[in-house]
């Protein structure tokens, strides 16, 4: 899943609004930035099958980023180190804990049985890519929903929440439906840039247009 994660961060940032929505941008997907930097360090390993169906991806060797108790110890570095670096309290902090995990529950539904609980004893994933229309339009249906919960829960103007949808929504139909990435070098790259793109967007769109808490807000 890539887009679809972020409907998580609307959620979170929409239900805690001491948390920036850049933060929460990036606790969604930190498993998938280690991930790119490990294949380009060779930590972990792919391949690309360019005849499977929405994406190439063999994911032969990710027991780091792509265990539940990896993305488990991820949650805790992410909840520690963003209640060390800030003075909000421990609900924030919890809050982005659990983003972390959001991610290996979100690419369960997708994944081709390449996602393991220890690193090693593998085979989960309900392999929804198999049927790029119904993941694409879950990842869709997910961003949509977590734009309009953010949008009701703060007072950010609609036009930037519209656009970040729209950018989360163009970025799907290119991930199904675009060319497909020739090697994993360029995977790698393409996903470390995409991350920092959405991570600049969502601090750009909530500094420009505003952070303060709206009328359902906490
Ligand atoms: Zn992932």
């Amino acid at each position: 899943m890539l887009m679809g994660h972020y409907s998580v961060a609307l959620a979170a940032s929409g239900t805690d609004r001491r948390l920036p929505l850049w933060v929460s941008f990036l606790a969604v997907q930190i498993v998938d930035v280690f991930w790119a930097i490990f294949l380009l360090t060779h930590v972990e390993r792919i391949s690309l099958s360019p005849g499977l169906p929405s994406n190439s991806l063999v994911l032969d060797h990710l027991p780091y980023t792509h265990s539940l108790v990896g993305t488990l110890a991820f949650a805790f570095l992410a909840a520690g180190s963003y209640r060390l670096v800030t003075t909000t309290g421990r609900r924030p902090a919890g809050v982005v804990g659990l983003a972390v995990v959001s991610h290996w529950i979100l690419d369960l539904i997708v994944h081709r049985r390449d996602l393991t609980l220890f690193g090693a004893v593998g085979g989960y994933g309900y392999g929804l890519w198999d049927v790029p229309i119904a993941a694409s339009g879950l990842e869709m249906g997910l961003v949509a929903l977590g734009a309009w919960y953010f949008a009701r829960r703060t007072n950010m103007a609609p036009v930037p929440i519209v656009a970040l949808a729209s950018v989360m929504v163009g970025g799907t139909i290119w991930f199904y439906f675009g060319p497909r990435l020739r090697s994993v070098t360029t995977t790698a790259v393409a996903a470390l840039a995409t991350y920092a793109v959405m991570t600049t967007a969502a601090w750009a769109a909530e500094r420009r247009w505003g952070t303060s808490t709206g009328p359902g807000g906490t």
